[in-house]
């Protein structure tokens, strides 16, 4: 029902172009791992890898603690859910669910009474005798869920199985995926290119870029301390602030940048191995700026001017320019009781904690 996945220096390649390029992964047995990132970064190239749809050009592929070099997709311990789900549209929902154990031999009895614990688990035990045309596209990926969980995957691979949803759908669908998989202690590897999906649902979310893996760790990690200037970028807005690394000791770091020196806690630097004289990036996030009359550890970056800022609930959004620095512009979230004027100048306030330091500059980056 459930086990480890391990993916050793995996490289997949189509001609002379590299889809994968030495990728290693290893996934806990019951893990909800998201594979995340932009179009035709590889990700479901790795999924089918882990399929058996694709062989790897090099590397090893192990689940279960089995190398699954010579194993074909049918008798992989896999499942793949796919976005356009294909159920059987003439079969009733408990025959779509069943149609995977009959392939497998089970008696009729048995099936159906598997296929109704599996609908009653998606909630559509009551719409057991409908066609899959009388369902909306919710309840369709939810019998899809239902027939790739029957015959018993110890892995179940996801292909953007939410992307046919609309946003509201795909939010609902997401905390029913996340539950059902903690229910059920399956391995899920799911596949999307919507940074909010991965948060809401990961377990551990691997960030891909250019047929590597960028970063990977919970989602709380990888938003607060990315590991690369793509990983920082790709899980939401940040600010980026080029500078150079001067000097650092146990405790703390002294940075350059272009909007003035700053001394920030060790920890900013994560577990990189970074030396003086290095390209650095600042890696702060909008809501990282404090107002001037915050409380707490700080450290500024000079003064900026108020370019433009919209009211958004819980906090003002506003464009900064800085006084040092006035072609870059600075997306900062400033508390709600806050007056947001253009023209007006507030101080590039920060605590220190929540600063990271990324190595290179991010035009050297492909972003
Ligand atoms: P998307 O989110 O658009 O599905 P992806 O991250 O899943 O993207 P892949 O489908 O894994 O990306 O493709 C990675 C790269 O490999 C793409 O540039 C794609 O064009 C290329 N590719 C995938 N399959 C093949 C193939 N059979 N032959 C040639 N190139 C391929």
């Amino acid at each position: 029902m459930t086990a480890p996945v391990s993916i050793r220096n995996a490289t997949k390649t189509f001609g002379d172009f590299t889809a994968l390029d030495d990728v290693s992964l290893d996934i806990a047995a019951g893990e909800f791992i998201v594979l995340l990132g932009p179009s035709g970064c590889g990700k479901t190239t790795l999924l089918s890898l882990l399929g058996g749809f694709l062989s790897p050009t090099k590397g090893v592929i192990e689940i279960a603690g089995r190398d699954m070099g010579d194993v074909p997709p049918a008798r992989r311990p896999t499942t793949t859910m796919f976005q356009d789900y294909a159920l059987f549209p003439h079969m009733t929902l408990r025959d779509n669910v069943a149609f995977g154990l009959k392939m497998r031999n089970v008696a009729k009895r048995e099936r159906q009474t598997k296929a109704e614990e599996l609908l009653d688990m998606v909630g559509l035990k009551a719409s057991a005798g409908k066609k899959p045309h009388e369902l909306s596209g919710g309840q369709r990926q939810r019998v899809a869920l239902a027939r790739a969980l029957a015959v018993e995957p110890d892995v179940l691979l996801l292909d953007e199985p939410l992307g046919a949803l609309d946003l509201k759908l795909r939010r609902q669908m997401q905390d029913e995926l996340k539950a059902i998989q903690k229910r059920v202690g399956t391995t899920f590897v799911h596949v999307t290119h919507d940074q909010e999906e991965a948060m809401a649902i990961a377990d551990r979310i691997v960030v891909m870029n250019a047929g590597k893996i960028e970063d990977v760790g919970r989602p709380e990690d990888i938003y607060m301390r990315p590991r690369t200037l793509f990983s920082a970028r790709f899980m939401g807005e940040v600010n980026f602030i080029p500078g150079t690394l001067e000097a650092l000791s146990n405790e703390s770091i002294s940075v350059k940048t272009v909007l003035g020196a700053v001394t920030l806690p060790n920890a900013a630097l994560g577990d990189q191995a970074l030396k003086p004289g290095q390209k650095i990036t600042l890696a702060i996030r909008p809501e990282h700026f404090r107002a001037s009359t915050g409380t707490g550890p700080r450290i500024t970056l000079g003064k900026a001017k108020v370019e433009d800022g919209s009211f958004f609930g819980t906090h003002h959004r506003a464009h900064l320019s800085p006084l040092d620095y006035p072609d870059m512009v600075i997306t900062a979230h400033m508390p709600q009781s806050a007056i947001i004027e253009p023209g007006a100048w507030v101080d590039l306030t920060i605590d220190p904690a929540s600063v990271v330091i990324l190595p290179g500059h991010p035009a050297a980056t492909a972003q």
